[in-house]
């Protein structure tokens, strides 16, 4: 089958732009919209240390505020395993939501029955209560049918703001979508479609680049990506499992040699859809895994056996760098070196920051997310200069992977 046709019909399952979005919810007097948020932020001794999630639900809220609608907010906090555990309570947030929303957040100690519903009823119209945190009920990870039943008959549409639990099939990412009318909030709308671009409809070429620590913890989104992209970049610790597959000896570098089979697999798989693997051909050895450890830039095949592999060297970010000038899409999961040990930051750095700047100059579209990416770019000040940076952690790499999310599937029109 030719690379083209395999990729219009989107075999990897990334095809997400045809969901139902707020907009077509028209008016909503006197309605209850039931909306699934990620308040589930850090905390220290009852406060909220950072606010980052509670500020980005204010978008939908006010959105649906304006539409006419009551706001019951539906959220999960830890794993409290489907027990009522003190320290997991919502009750602390609904105080913080408060103050970032600049007005009142009722809060009560239940997601279901007739009392929440009454709560619900009492509100002033365009009224906001946050219900207690979902996993204290046994059914909602198990997506329990009937406790779906009970929370729906509080509201009379269904929202979910978050994607970063759109990879979970629980009765208040997935289930609801079944019984109310659904709609996915201003985030979701907003990150679906930026996925759209990087991977659902692209404009292409596209580059992705995958980085990290282990090839083991990635071998399915290698495997979806190389049946997507034109070219995959590989770096950081995994590059040098697929280096080491070939051959190369990496001295004492993170490598996982049992894998070297499934590296060869992937490589295989990409030659057989014309997907271009770049591996890195110069690399920044140190003989301690350190910050300022002494180090030298070599070719890869000239690692010495006491030595590793730290980060790319120049000619790989230079390699890089061409490869996204030549691509008008960039997906990056990933940093391409131990970034947090100065100076082996330097590829990740210069590779980030030259993607920001085509992203900010229009000429590409850069999205990337996934763990500590958002660390590494952040690292790289170029996160903002992405054209959309996830903080979604494991709903973005199932995405990666093509596998449908229930969040998601569960909101198409
Ligand atoms: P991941 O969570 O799989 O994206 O991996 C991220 C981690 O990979 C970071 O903590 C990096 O320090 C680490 N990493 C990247 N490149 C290397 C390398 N060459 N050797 C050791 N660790 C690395």
């Amino acid at each position: 089958m030719p690379h083209r046709t395999r990729l219009a019909g989107h075999s990897g399952g990334n095809t997400m732009s045809s969901f139902k979005r707020l907009a077509d919810a028209g008016d909503l007097t006197g309605k209850t919209a039931l909306v699934r948020v990620d308040f589930n932020v850090p905390m220290e001794n009852g406060l909220v240390t950072d606010d980052t999630r509670l500020r980005a639900a204010i978008d939908t809220v006010q959105t649906l505020r304006t539409q006419g609608a009551k706001v019951a907010l539906l959220a999960h906090f830890g794993r409290p395993k489907g027990e009522r555990v003190a320290d997991m309570s919502l009750a602390p947030i609904a105080g913080a939501f408060a103050k970032v929303l600049g007005s009142n957040v009722s809060f009560i100690a239940d997601c279901k029955g007739e009392h929440v519903k009454q709560a619900i009823a009492d509100l002033d119209p365009a009224g906001v209560i946050l219900l207690e945190n979902t996993r204290f009920y046994a059914g909602e990870e198990k997506g329990d049918p009937e406790l779906a039943k009970e929370i729906a008959a509080l509201g009379d549409i269904y929202v979910n703001d978050a994607f970063s639990a759109a990879h979970r099939k629980h009765v208040s990412t997935a289930v609801l979508a079944t019984l109310l009318p659904a709609y996915a909030g201003v985030n979701m709308e907003a990150e679906l479609d930026a996925l759209d671009k990087a991977l659902g409809t692209p404009e292409r070429p596209v580059l992705a680049v995958v980085g990290g620590a282990k090839v083991s913890s990635k071998i399915d989104l290698l495997k979806n990506l190389v049946t997507q992209v034109d070219s995959l970049a590989i770096g950081g610790g995994m590059a040098n499992t697929f280096l080491a597959a070939q051959g190369i000896s990496v001295g004492k570098s993170l490598c996982e040699h049992d894998l070297a089979e499934t590296a060869r697999e992937i490589m295989q798989v990409a030659k057989e859809n014309n997907c271009n693997i770049l591996l890195p051909v110069d690399v920044v050895v140190a003989k301690d895994f350190k910050a300022h450890a002494e180090n030298r830039t070599c070719a890869t095949d000239e690692v010495a056996d006491d030595e590793m592999i730290l980060d790319a060297g120049v000619r790989t970010i230079a390699q890089l760098v061409a490869a996204m000038g030549n691509s008008k899409t960039l997906v990056w999961n990933g940093p391409l070196g131990a970034f947090e040990l100065t100076p082996f930051d330097k590829a990740t750095v210069a590779a980030a920051q030259a993607a920001g700047i085509r992203a900010s100059d229009g000429k590409l579209i850069a999205v990337a997310g996934g763990g500590d990416t958002v660390a590494a770019l952040n690292h790289a000040e170029a996160a903002d200069e992405f054209t959309f940076v996830s903080t979604a952690g494991g709903a973005f790499l199932e995405w990666m992977e093509g596998k449908p999310l229930p969040g998601v599937e569960a909101l198409k029109a």
